[in-house]
């Protein structure tokens, strides 16, 4: 990354633009208060550090070590507020803010009336976000694919749902896109893009979702390790997209663990994430365990671990769910664990300042 001079002019950062331009190459520029910081994108062994060291207005040269740049602490602070995490703004959500939120819904929508029931119900519970699977990633072919799978009209009306969902409940809406083929549709009727853990590392997936220029929430692979997961997100923000909302949901299980948890949720990740990065980091116990009767504690251990919120799948008859029906909870439960999340979150944080993550402001 280059940094530029207090006093840099206009014109002497447009010209180190231009020279990286000229390189085939393409320029990230922050604005920051007192001075502008520029990175590159695109392939590292074109660039002649030395040259840009003597450009007019250039500061110094910093050459950014981890594989991921734009989306490292050490860019971030140039940019970011001094606050842990960047603060994603969604309608009248803030994710990374002092408070965690909460995501919540079905894992598929099945029907009109189910998802408007679930949507109250884990609005009344405390829910911010409500999610729900109009494209479901599923391992047999022979299963229920979600509504959206039937054909174009069905996913149209089965999206508008969602949104209106979202706007009688007042609560962003968020579901998976599971192909580029469905970016331009999806990005019309939601707030939040969701990448599923099977298509972390689609990689043009990951470029045109990211071009909508609206939050990315995207989950990590369950065989990706932490810079592998990172270095995905920075396709997203090679986009100039920084909202991006990181999602732990479990790895691969050794042994014989999926007996007993459907992966294995990895939670000394979220800290460690957060170490590297200003994008904010939240946990899904309900992939990572498989099982209803795990979600609450993990919850609540996820806030411990530091999470800036959690997504849960909720349904108001848990054995009847077409998709997952072994760990949904429903929203009483749901209800539980977000009271017991909050005083925890209290408890660790007793002199945060006292900012909810809803604000009545339109959005
Ligand atoms: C989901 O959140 O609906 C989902 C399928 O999760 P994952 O991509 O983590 O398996
Ligand atoms: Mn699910």
């Amino acid at each position: 990354m280059i940094i530029m001079k207090k006093d840099a002019t206009l014109e002497q950062i447009t010209h180190v633009i231009e020279e990286i331009k000229r390189l085939g190459l393409r320029a990230d520029v922050i604005q920051g208060e007192y001075r502008s910081v520029i990175g590159f994108i695109g392939d590292e062994r074109k660039i002649p550090f030395d040259h840009f060291a003597t450009l007019p207005g250039v500061k110094e040269v910093v050459r950014v070590e981890r594989p991921y740049k734009l989306v490292s602490r050490e860019y971030g602070k140039f940019f970011e507020s001094p606050h842990k995490y960047r603060r994603i703004k969604v309608g009248n959500v803030t994710i990374g803010g002092s408070e965690p939120i909460f995501i919540a819904g079905p894992c598929a929508v099945e029907s009109k009336k189910q998802l408007f029931r679930i949507a109250e119900e884990v609005k009344t519970a405390g829910a911010h976000i409500l999610r729900g699977g109009i494209f479901k990633p599923r391992s047999s072919v022979h299963s229920f694919q979600g509504l959206g799978a039937i054909n174009q009209k069905k996913a149209e009306e089965t999206l508008n749902w969602l949104r209106q969902a979202g706007d009688m409940f007042q609560m962003p809406v968020v579901t998976e896109i599971r192909g580029e083929a469905q970016v331009d549709l999806v990005a019309d009727y939601v707030d939040i893009l969701q990448i599923g853990a099977r298509n972390m590392y689609d990689q043009d997936l990951l470029t045109k979702v990211a071009r909508k220029k609206k939050p990315v929430l995207l989950k990590r692979h369950f065989g990706a390790g932490i810079e592998e997961f990172l270095s995905f997100a920075e396709y997203i923000a090679a986009e100039g997209n920084r909202d991006i909302i990181l999602c732990e949901r479990g790895i691969l299980p050794i042994g014989k663990g999926k007996e007993y948890t459907r992966y294995t949720l990895d939670l000394a990740a979220v800290p460690a994430i957060q170490k590297e990065t200003y994008l904010p980091v939240i946990v899904d116990p309900s992939h990572s365990t498989g099982r209803r009767d795990l979600v609450f504690n993990m919850s609540c251990a996820a806030i411990a671990a530091g999470a800036a919120g959690l997504m849960i799948e909720v349904h108001y008859d848990p054995a009847e769910a077409l998709v997952d029906s072994q760990q949904a909870i429903t929203s009483d439960e749901l209800k539980d664990t977000i009271d017991a999340c909050l005083r925890i979150h209290k408890l660790m944080h007793p002199k945060a300042a006292k900012t909810k993550a809803t604000s009545d402001e339109k959005g």
